[in-house]
């Protein structure tokens, strides 16, 4: 009697102890012994928003969903008395938080009554590859963020981390490099585990400005890392007593923060279809590259709305220099062969946007770019010449008489010239189109009417 009570103890344990999820699954959750999974989705801005799950309900995340008032959340379209904004993923993505032990993450997209939500930026993106899937193409597209690393005074101002990281040129600078280790080491020791092939690691043109490298993937999978990337920057720098900002120009007298999105478009028979040695120009382009770059520069006006969406990216995108000597940052719609003055730069077989800035929202850029690249190659477009001049060496009058026209300079002319664009409503969808436009409306409004420094110390006593 006594064995057998034993033996059902034992039963009994063994059923608790057996895994609760497929074996991929359980095997995550046991080898980091997680036991909470953030479900993580983006609002319109792409700030990563979340719900903390305990590991016994992650079957809602695969079943009938996470559930958010989605009012709650910019952007989403969604009102107060309205039903829940529900969030779903695969536990088969389930990764370790690193720098936040005991936690997962699984990164999701929105459904409203059981139907894809039109506002959520990651199904827009999904929408765009499909698209390109019809034809047997994946756009693969790799990141560069730049960040900047801060401080916060007593009194609530910002400063440098790093004071002695002063120079006017301090790109490459050694010390700055080493100086900023502690934070950079921990954000690498952190991605490289998740999958995320780290190769370089610099200090940038501004001071306390960084920039890591990891390899490409396809544009999914390349927004859902960046989206990871801002999450662990920000709460590692945060553990440090530090700020990582990704303000597309902290400081208007240096470089600002860029997100350039290298592109290339493979197949199953190709690994880049963008790329033909024969190509006369010396660039390595096929006929694909150009009608896409082509698409590029003809909707490159609305998508620098995207690209570049708020108030203060226009002050990154500025026709002019930085103390280091350039900004690095495109003014102008035209591309070259390796010319990082210009929109797009070709560094040889595949094509750089250097439009977008380090805050924007990698979902709508990559859904926006496939949309503009997509429409070069069904119409056949072809770009003008490349312009293998430096740009910023360039007057306007010289820069006009190539027929190269300037970036909106501000989020009022790129508002103005997404609504201008049909292309973007047709393909994105009226929905999150129009929200976004509404969004940055209100966002510029209210740039307007706040009253800076600047003009206190300018018109105080003027009169
Ligand atoms: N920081 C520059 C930008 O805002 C880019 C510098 C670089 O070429 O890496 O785009
Ligand atoms: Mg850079």
């Amino acid at each position: 009697m006594l064995q057998q009570a034993v033996n059902e103890l034992f039963d009994q344990q063994d059923v608790i102890s057996k895994p609760m999820y497929r074996p991929e699954v359980q095997q995550v959750i046991d080898q980091h012994k997680l036991k909470y999974v953030l479900a993580q989705f983006v609002d319109i801005h792409g700030a990563a928003k979340t719900k903390s799950v305990p590991i016994s309900g992650l079957k809602a995340i695969e079943g009938e969903g996470v559930g958010f008032a989605g009012f709650a959340i910019s952007g989403m379209g969604m009102q107060p008395h309205g039903p829940d904004f529900m969030v779903k993923g695969s536990l088969s993505d389930l990764m370790p938080v690193p720098w936040q032990p005991g936690y997962g993450r699984v990164v999701c997209e929105g459904y409203v009554n059981g139907k894809p939500h039109p506002y959520d930026s990651r199904y827009i993106l999904r929408r765009q590859v499909e698209r390109l899937a019809e034809k047997g193409w994946t756009l693969n597209t790799g990141l560069e963020p730049e960040f900047s690393l801060f401080r916060r005074t007593e009194d609530g101002k910002l400063k440098m981390v790093d004071e002695s990281d002063n120079l006017d040129k301090p790109c490459y600078d050694y010390k700055g490099l080493s100086r900023s280790r502690q934070f950079l080491e921990k954000l690498t020791e952190a991605l490289i585990p998740v999958g995320f092939d780290i190769y370089q690691i610099d200090h940038e043109d501004a001071n306390g400005q960084f920039e890591i490298n990891y390899t490409y993937s396809d544009a999914m999978n390349s927004a859902d890392m960046f989206t990871f990337f801002r999450m662990a920057a920000g709460e590692i720098a945060n553990d440090l007593g530090m700020i990582c900002s990704f303000m597309p120009k902290p400081d208007p007298k240096r470089a600002g923060n860029g997100m350039h999105f290298h592109l290339s478009i493979s197949s199953e028979k190709s690994k880049n279809l963008f790329h033909d040695p024969s190509d006369p120009s010396g660039m390595g382009l096929s006929k694909m590259a150009y009608h896409f770059i082509a698409g590029l520069l003809e909707h490159g006006p609305a998508l620098c709305a995207f690209c570049a969406p708020t108030v203060n990216s226009y002050k990154r995108l500025v026709v002019g220099r930085s103390l280091s000597g350039a900004t690095w940052a495109p003014a102008f719609i035209a591309y070259g062969s390796n010319n990082r003055s210009a929109m797009v730069r070709i560094p040889y077989g595949r094509i750089e946007l250097r439009l977008p800035d380090a805050g924007c929202n990698p979902y709508l850029v990559s859904a926006a770019i496939i949309a503009a690249g997509l429409d070069g190659i069904e119409r056949e477009l072809t770009p003008p010449e490349p312009c293998n001049e430096n740009l910023y060496d360039l007057t306007l009058e010289e820069i006009a008489a190539r027929g190269i026209a300037t970036l909106p300079q501000s989020l009022k002319e790129a508002i103005q010239a997404l609504n201008a664009d049909p292309l973007f409503r047709e393909k994105l969808g009226t929905e999150i189109v129009d929200e976004f436009i509404h969004q940055k409306s209100m966002e510029w409004v209210e740039y307007s009417r706040h009253v800076s420094d600047w003009e206190i110390q300018r018109y105080t006593e003027f009169f």
